[in-house]
């Protein structure tokens, strides 16, 4: 399997239109399922186990590996998060649990008595748990959105990076990985993180549990960006563990877990606006998402929602308000299938009125996610570079940095607009408001942002990084800019600027 096996099912005769139809011009959707892969081909699980095996008797040797204690109960939490700066409800699905049927092939039982899991004929029975990032995983990778944590507290016992990350099949090829060896001698194995993004601590360090480990990849045996997450009881010899305790787990009573999960938890992962149909393009090429949060009047606009683990007759429905809170258009569907990942969208033609900040509703199960967008006479945006010096923090022509030094200038902006950065600029001063006020009269403000101030007094777009501020919706041609601070006077130019 060289790609990435999307089974896109055409399910036009399913949608139920019970919303205006004038606007309504399409809809699609179906299941995303990464096709398996053995996560860990025997040559390499022979050599991982030889280097953990050297690396123990080293550290033990030297005093370093607490001697197990098998009283100690290790519980382990999610080993994926999301990275500073992301906030998509959920980022993940699970594509295969461990198979307790020892026999092959397709003969499989998970650890509910289903069927969620894949062997091979060679006699290869899947060890671990495949999580893999959902949706646009390959740009969720590029973008180090979903980070693998360590689920419990313990010593790295084996560590390798450098390795290619961007697998779209079976192979050969090692995987950048961790093993963590816990209190109790237990094992977790976390595999195909991406290269280069694996913790800068070596075997022999120890890590908290919740410490980063690495980014979700597609490095080693792998056919799309995920994570296998194994366990295994340790010495003397290789014992697998099967975190989820249920009816068919074969190998361990007890759930390993500190809150399991449900077998199936149907969550909304995230809702988009998109300008046309997003396209997954063949393995390992990032996806052409065509996002846009901002139409114009008689754009047509894509509403999609992304979910893990949806089940058949789920209704799922979606509702579009205008910016005065009234209801534009909604839609609905009954899930066709079960899934473990899937995606539907809708298409309308935006009107030439309501211009403003519109409202995507997706509920389904009681859970609803919103996005915001803009419907606006203007998307191209207005650029704005300005700069400005907060006089207490001001000396010799630049503004200390003590804030930013000690970590404390927040991702997130201090005044509620929403806007955030993944990392933190360097020399960042502090977030300002940056303000676009009407000419005619300056009382009326036009746009607003929330903006990064550098220590040299360049206002920065948190979106991109620039200097040039962009604002949407503007239909003037000039006007006053202002700036202002949490706890400075606020300032404004003297008379309107053209943009
Ligand atoms: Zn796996």
């Amino acid at each position: 399997m060289k790609q990435y096996n999307f089974c896109i099912i055409f399910l036009f005769a399913v949608f139920h239109l019970n919303g205006q139809t004038a606007s309504f011009i399409s809809s699609n959707g179906g299941s995303y399922k990464p096709a398996p892969s053995q996560c860990l081909p025997s040559s390499e699980r022979a050599v991982a186990e030889a280097k953990t095996a050297a690396n123990v008797a080293l550290l033990q040797a030297q005093g370093k590996l607490p001697t197990a204690n098998e009283k100690q109960i290790v519980l382990f939490e999610w080993p994926l998060r999301q990275a500073a700066g992301f906030n998509y409800n959920s980022y993940y699905g699970i594509s295969n649990y461990v198979d307790h049927n020892t026999n092959v092939p397709n003969q499989l039982e998970d650890w509910n008595c289903g069927v969620r899991s894949y062997d091979l004929a060679d006699g290869y029975n899947h060890q671990g748990i495949d999580i893999f990032t959902w949706p646009y995983s390959w740009c969720m990778m590029d973008d180090n959105q979903v980070e693998v944590i360590a689920a419990a507290a313990g010593t790295i016992i084996y560590k390798d990076d450098g390795n290619f990350d961007r697998n779209c099949g079976f192979g050969n090829d090692p995987a950048n990985a961790i093993i963590v060896q816990h209190a109790d001698g237990s094992r977790a194995w976390y595999w195909h993180m991406k290269n280069g993004s694996v913790t800068s601590k070596n075997v022999g360090n120890t890590v908290a549990a919740g410490e980063y480990l690495g980014v979700v990849a597609s490095s080693g045996s792998s056919t799309g960006p995920h994570l296998h997450f194994e366990v295994d009881l340790g010495s003397p010899s290789f014992a697998l563990i099967d975190p989820y305790a249920g009816p068919c787990n074969s190998l361990n009573t007890s759930s390993w877990w500190l809150s399991q999960k449900p077998y199936r938890e149907p969550t909304i992962n995230t809702i988009m606006t998109h300008d046309a149909e997003p396209i997954f393009n063949a393995c390992p090429q990032p996806e052409t998402k065509n996002i846009s949060d901002c139409f114009e009047g008689g754009d047509l606009a894509y509403f999609a929602v992304y979910l893990h683990d949806q089940q058949i007759n789920e209704l799922l429905e979606i509702r579009i308000y205008r910016p005065d809170g009234t209801l534009y258009v909604s839609n609905s569907l009954n899930s066709p299938s079960t899934y473990s990942a899937s995606w539907w969208w809708w298409s309308y033609f935006l009107p030439n009125s309501s211009y403003g900040t519109w409202r995507f509703e997706a509920t389904t199960v009681g859970q609803t996610v919103t996005h915001y967008f803009e419907l606006s006479e203007n998307c191209t945006p207005v650029e704005i570079q300005a700069s400005a010096l907060l006089q207490g923090p001001l000396s010799g022509g630049l503004m200390d940095t003590d804030l930013y030094a000690a970590g404390m200038v927040p991702l997130i902006d201090s005044y509620g607009l929403g806007e955030s950065v993944t990392s933190m600029p360097s020399n960042i001063v502090d977030w300002v408001k940056l303000e676009l006020r009407d000419p005619a009269n300056p009382a009326i403000i036009m746009g607003t942002r929330a903006c990064l101030l550098r220590n040299d007094g360049a206002i920065i777009d948190p979106k991109d990084g620039s200097t040039s501020v962009k604002f949407l919706g503007i239909t003037t041609t000039s006007g006053y800019v202002a700036v202002r601070h949490r706890n400075h006077l606020g300032i404004m130019t003297n008379n309107a600027v053209t943009f």
